[in-house]
């Protein structure tokens, strides 16, 4: 048979020296400044890390509420328990200034406080110590703003009239519905839920059930316990006319013996539930091969059905997909992969592994939950329905990326980045499979990664530092200019080709911003692709191939290319 590798290609790299008329070294270009609006008051407020929050370590809460649907009306207390990490006698806290700060308590003594916008300055008597730790009582009450899917907490009515109430709040913050120290760094360690509501109800919070008990007065307090690290955006109460039904996955992590799988629908879609739900033990089995047991074991897996699409609360995923395949029965990435599975469950459920279990530590960064869990759809794809399908879905996102701003936004400000972060984010992970062009290590390197970070709140730094630790030595070179290009860069690197018909030549260079930008890339003919060396100074080599027939793998790399 003849190779074509070798009678098409002679790979011949001629000179280092640049063939093209040198050009002067560029000057590495800053990053741009961060586009936008300048943050307000409210935003550094919300986006900081400032001393108050950073003198202490959450640990717990306690949520204790009564919801009346009637009233639209939220009441209780949070108990937050912190370890102190300096000498100090205030801390910051968050309570959307619409609800009512009723009395913060340290043991009997009520403390003084301080609002502005949506934050609540906590002052302690007496200052607080370091390494000790301390328990605060915050009761509050209010009617809650209103929303929708990242809008708060809705009081809304089931197709049959009985109330439905459920909080998503990712964007506006946990504050807008219960008062928590509300930023991304900080994860409280464990949490208790317990939501009392008018006795007909259901409600379906984060973690494992604990059960419920009849309060006397037509309430009753449904309790949950949430026995893993949590962000605070990702706590829920779901509160409806809801069914429950069942299922086990067998073995997983954490010395249990199954994984239960809980679902909570409205009566009239408990069919259609039983049905399209099913695909909830497929999607874990897929993300378990890639990343390790299910992140959330003792708390189980929940699909709670909301009139919204859907969102990722830790252990407690909501579902408003219409019980169909595809995105609210859209082929979401328009090339015909999408309608062979549900793209909420894959989606949100996704989320457990990267955004609940390995978390951003500023919105800034939330490409480690958006890129990554974009690029896990692409994962169960290729688990599920094959190669092939999964290149096709993962370039399907290429109409979806506008590449006008960088991915990763200024930090401090809560500035959420653009939607490129998902798309983009995860057409650059499929590039960097290209790169390390060895799908044994690339599986090993997902695996680790996620085991090294689970449970933790990291900056895009840590994902440079881990991948340059386990892939440069083995690729010798540092990744770190190729991430930089992708997530701090408004541009894609351009592979730029200049063919010499006479010579039967190409000269080759990455125009990029980054003056460092090196990054390997399959060119030639797709039966038998030849990897070149690229980097932002010209190269030449020999080719047979001519403009029109040289070809380069850009559905493979994530690249722009041009060709004189
Ligand atoms: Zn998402």
């Amino acid at each position: 048979m003849l190779s074509l590798w070798s009678a098409v290609f002679v790979s011949l790299l001629l000179a280092q020296q640049p063939a093209q008329p040198p050009q002067a070294p560029a000057a590495p270009a800053p990053p741009p400044p961060t586009t936008g609006r300048p943050p307000t008051r409210a935003d550094i407020l919300r986006g900081e890390y400032g001393r108050y929050r950073a003198n202490n370590d959450l640990l717990f809460y306690h949520l204790d509420v009564r919801v009346d649907p009637a009233k639209k009306w939220i009441g209780g207390k949070n108990t937050i328990r912190f370890r102190m990490l300096k000498d100090d006698t205030r801390i910051q806290l968050d309570l959307y200034a619409n609800l009512n700060v009723d009395k913060i308590l340290l043991g009997t003594t009520p403390l003084k406080y301080e609002r502005e916008l949506n934050t609540v300055w906590v002052d302690f008597p007496q200052p607080l110590k370091a390494g000790r730790e301390y328990t605060i009582e915050f009761y509050y009450s209010g009617n809650p703003q209103q929303g929708g899917r990242f809008g708060g907490m809705t009081f809304g009515k089931d197709p049959a009239g009985q109330d439905w109430i459920y909080t998503a709040c990712e964007g506006q913050g946990a504050a807008v519905w219960w008062p928590n120290k509300d930023q991304w760094r900080d994860e409280v360690e464990s949490m208790r839920i317990s939501i009392a509501i008018p006795s007909a109800l259901v409600d379906v919070s984060n973690g494992k059930f604990l059960g419920k008990t009849d309060l006397g007065d037509g309430y009753t307090r449904w309790d949950w316990t949430v026995q893993y690290p949590i962000n605070n955006y990702s706590v829920s109460a779901n509160i409806g006319n809801y069914v429950h039904f069942e299922d086990r996955l067998p073995s997983t992590g954490s010395g249990q013996v199954t994984l239960p799988l809980d679902f909570y629908v409205t009566p009239g879609n408990l069919e259609g539930a039983k049905r399209q739900f099913a695909q909830a033990k497929g999607m874990i089995e897929a993300y378990e091969h890639y990343f390790g047991d299910y992140p959330f074991a003792k708390d189980g897996y929940k699909l709670i059905e909301v009139p919204y699409s859907g969102m990722e609360h830790q252990s407690a995923v909501t579902y408003g997909n219409h019980f169909a395949n595809g995105y609210l029965e859209r082929d979401w990435t328009g090339v015909g992969i999408s309608p062979k599975f549900d793209f909420i469950i894959i989606h949100e459920s996704g989320h457990e592994w990267f955004g609940n279990a390995v978390s951003a530590a500023d919105v800034s960064d939330m490409w480690i939950h958006e890129g990554w869990t974009t690029y896990l759809e692409n994962l169960y794809v290729e688990h599920r329905f094959g190669y092939a399908d999964a290149l096709k879905y993962v370039n399907g996102y290429k109409s979806k990326v506008r590449n006008r701003e960088p991915i990763v936004t200024q930090r401090g400000i809560h500035r959420s980045p653009p939607q490129d972060m998902y798309f983009k984010g995860a057409l650059f992970l499929n590039t960097l499979r290209s790169v390390v062009n060895d799908d044994q290590r690339w599986w090993k390197l997902l695996h680790d990664f996620f085991q090294h970070f689970k449970y933790q709140n990291i900056l895009t730094e840590d994902v440079i530092a881990y991948f340059n630790a386990q892939l440069g030595p083995q690729l010798g070179r540092d990744l770190t200019p190729i991430f930089n290009q992708y997530l701090r860069r408004t541009d894609l690197p351009v592979l730029e080709l200049a063919f010499n018909q006479a010579e039967g030549t190409v000269a080759y260079r990455w125009k990029a911003d980054e003056r460092d930008f090196a990054m390997p890339i399959r060119v030639g003919t797709a039966d038998s692709w030849q990897v070149i060396q690229p980097t932002t100074d010209w190269k030449v080599m020999k080719t047979s191939l001519n403009q029109d027939t040289f070809d380069v793998a850009t559905d493979l790399f994530y690249v722009n290319v041009s060709k004189q």
